[in-house]
């Protein structure tokens, strides 16, 4: 896997170039039921041990290869977005990562955003805290939110839970929460986890919600499926119903990248 790649339109962060700092080999604290990655084959307690990262030279370099391609082409650029193979805040100088990219971004795309999806793992520890704070946005992942969802839809590789994303979320200076909705196994549209979603997106409060359902065949797992638009607006209006925080449903079924 690149460790940048050629910039692709996103729904929601318009022409974007992702940046995966991980490498080729999956590295995520969580096992997702809809991961099109495979799972996660290292321990979380032996990443720091055993995973050899791309150095912050080569990322850099990709990416300035890839913008350089784009400038060629008249290619206008949206976003930088740190995503990739996994989780982003794994890596190891995660830090001075998004300093690097920070001064390329300024260099040559002061009008792009440096945007970081996470999956909210990590973010009780301080550092990761500061780091996640240095970007424009900062994306969190919550599909579901009762303790029983949020086990059944992340199946964490690590002693996480819903309480710890929450008390981090909010450290955050400011953050967009997004969330994935899916029908079949371990479904997170039944009523009741809807319910406490809802309640712990409020307590977070994030500047915005992006709902959105799986990209066309970007899911490996048989037993699950998208979500339909209705669903998602429906989960738009009720939510608005009880909150005045933005939220917003991106809805494509033809796109293979939300
Ligand atoms: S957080 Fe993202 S990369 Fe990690 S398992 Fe879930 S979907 Fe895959």
């Amino acid at each position: 896997m690149k460790l940048a790649l050629s910039p692709r339109q996103s729904l929601r962060f318009g022409m974007s170039i992702e940046i995966n700092p991980l490498g080729d080999q999956k590295v995520c604290s969580y096992n997702c039921v809809y991961c099109n990655l495979g799972p996660t084959e290292i321990r979380m307690n032996q990443v720091k041990k055993q995973m050899e990262f791309p150095s912050v030279d080569a990322i850099e370099s990709a990416l300035r290869e890839i913008i350089t391609e784009s400038v060629t082409q008249n290619t206008s650029i949206d976003s930088l977005l740190v995503s990739g193979n996994g989780e982003p805040t794994l890596h190891l100088e995660i830090d001075q990562l998004t300093e690097r990219l920070r001064k390329v971004q300024q260099e040559v795309l002061p009008n792009a955003k440096l945007i970081i999806l996470t999956n909210g793992a990590h973010i009780e520890n301080r550092r990761t805290v500061e780091t996640l704070n240095l970007y424009d946005e900062r994306v969190i992942k919550i599909d579901a939110a009762s303790e029983t969802g949020f086990k059944a839809v992340n199946a964490p590789l690590i002693r996480g839970n819903m309480s710890k994303v929450t008390s981090g979320a909010r450290k955050l200076s400011d953050c967009i929460i997004q969330s994935v909705f899916f029908q079949g196994q371990n479904s997170n549209l039944d009523a009741d986890e809807l319910d406490e979603w809802m309640e712990v997106v409020g307590i977070v409060k994030p500047k915005s919600i992006h709902i959105h359902t799986l990209a066309k065949d970007s899911t490996n797992n048989p037993d699950i499926s998208p979500a339909t638009e209705d669903e998602l607006y429906t989960i738009l209006s009720k939510f608005q119903r009880k909150s005045n925080i933005e939220i917003k449903v991106f809805y494509d079924p033809e796109a293979t990248y939300i």
